[in-house]
């Protein structure tokens, strides 16, 4: 069975296409600038050739088109034509309350997806517009939506609701979502595996640090709370997002800046974090560069990021009644020796002793903690996508 899994954003487009007998991707791409001049697309078959077609892109159809087009092309392709593909799976980012887990997308769904996307307006909106899309194209193939807020919707009230007036959740659905789910939800599954143990006996803390991130307390398998909240920017330090901040300090700097609120969304979301703190990069190896440099605001972002992860850890440990392992993903997660190290330091008094050797790696996914650390520490490279197109593929089945 073949499942494309398509991501798809406001002017870019990623995409797989799984073998999901193998598990192995048979061809992946991204198209680039959809609406804006120079746009392009990258495609790489399994085999690793890579071919990039500049091509005026004016809408996601025109890419959409595009995509197929390279997929059965006799040149590069790799299926003989799309009856291939069995269907199609799209990463969505926010699924509100109405979305606990993946669904076949169907008049309905898509109706309840254009009722949550004022949560989500910049990524709800072109994610719908892809699904429209390959509806379009390809009317035959079940289309499924894969939500990066399901996963946390097993969250308790306490851990859920902002103590706000009631009646903005009521009215507005103002409460924590959680981001990050199929990657929290895959890595936790993969951690106990690891340790030869049920999920459902575990307490495990998942840690995604890329640029975006977030922390999640996994207890029997099920997210129990997350540090993202209504939107991504709640939480931990990140490449260009502030995370928990005083709330007061938006009226504050309305007021002192004369800025809009638009102006201020902006500084919290794309001006903040590493590269706010930092003055350098959102991108933290350069931060790292800086601060090996003796560049102080690097030195202090790379702090803060990892004191805040740390406090995470312990909040999730208290609020799961113990932890038994914990587990890092994504850019930073999988790549930086020296984060995963300053946030486990001090942490021995929880049980957790690094095993520095097995740490001096990256992107595998093995035991960073010593034989006998009570508990358990381990990288695991995330794969949104490939859950994605087990999760279609379980529903179309
Ligand atoms: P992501 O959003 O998961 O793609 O992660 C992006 C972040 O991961 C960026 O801050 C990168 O600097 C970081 N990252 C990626 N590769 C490495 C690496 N080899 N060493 C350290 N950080 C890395």
């Amino acid at each position: 069975m073949k499942i494309l899994v398509i991501n798809s954003g406001s002017s870019s487009l990623k995409y797989q296409l799984f073998n999901m007998e193998t598990e192995n991707v048979l061809a992946k791409g991204l198209i680039q600038r959809i609406g804006i001049d120079g746009s392009y697309l990258e495609y790489e078959s399994g085999e690793g050739e890579e071919i990039v077609i500049e091509k005026d892109i004016p809408n996601h159809k025109v890419g959409i088109e595009l995509l197929i087009e390279t997929l059965i092309s006799k040149k590069h392709g790799v299926l003989a034509n799309m009856d291939e593909i069995e269907a199609v799976g799209h990463r969505i980012v926010h699924g509100g309350e109405a979305f606990a887990e993946s669904t076949i997308i169907d008049d309905q769904a898509i109706k309840k997806l254009e009722d949550v996307a004022d949560l989500a307006p910049l990524h709800n909106p072109p994610n719908i517009m892809g699904i429209k899309v390959c509806q379009e194209l390809m009317p035959d193939k079940p289309q499924v939506g894969v939500f990066d807020t399901a996963f946390h919707q097993s969250m308790p009230e306490k851990a859920y609701i902002y103590a706000l007036p009631y009646e903005y959740y009521e009215k507005y659905g103002v409460r924590r979502y959680g981001f990050h789910g199929t990657s929290h939800g895959y890595v936790a599954k993969r951690a106990a595996k690891m340790m030869d143990q049920d999920l459902s006996e575990l307490k495990i803390i998942t840690c995604h640090l890329g640029n975006g991130a977030s922390v999640a307390a996994v207890k029997n398998g099920k997210s129990v709370d997350t540090s993202m909240g209504l939107t991504p920017l709640e939480g931990l330090v990140m490449g260009t997002r502030c995370g928990d901040i005083d709330p007061a300090i938006i009226p504050f700097l309305l007021e002192k800046e004369d800025m809009t609120p638009s102006e201020i969304d902006n500084i919290l979301n794309k001006e903040s974090g590493l590269l706010g703190v930092s003055g350098v990069s959102s991108d933290s190896r350069d931060v790292e560069d800086a601060a090996a440099e003796g560049n102080h605001q690097a030195e202090i972002a790379l702090e803060l990021f990892d004191y805040r992860v740390k406090k995470y850890i312990g909040a999730y440990t208290a609020a799961m009644g113990g932890v038994d392992a914990i587990v890092f993903t994504a850019g930073i997660g999988e790549n930086s020796i020296d984060t995963r190290a300053n946030i486990l330091s001090g942490l021995e008094y929880l049980g957790v002793e690094l095993d520095k050797e097995a740490n001096d790696c990256r992107g595998k996914e093995v035991l960073i903690s010593t034989d006998d650390s009570k508990v358990k520490a381990m990288i695991v490279p995330t794969n949104e996508e490939l859950v994605i197109a087990k999760d279609t593929m379980e529903l179309v089945k």
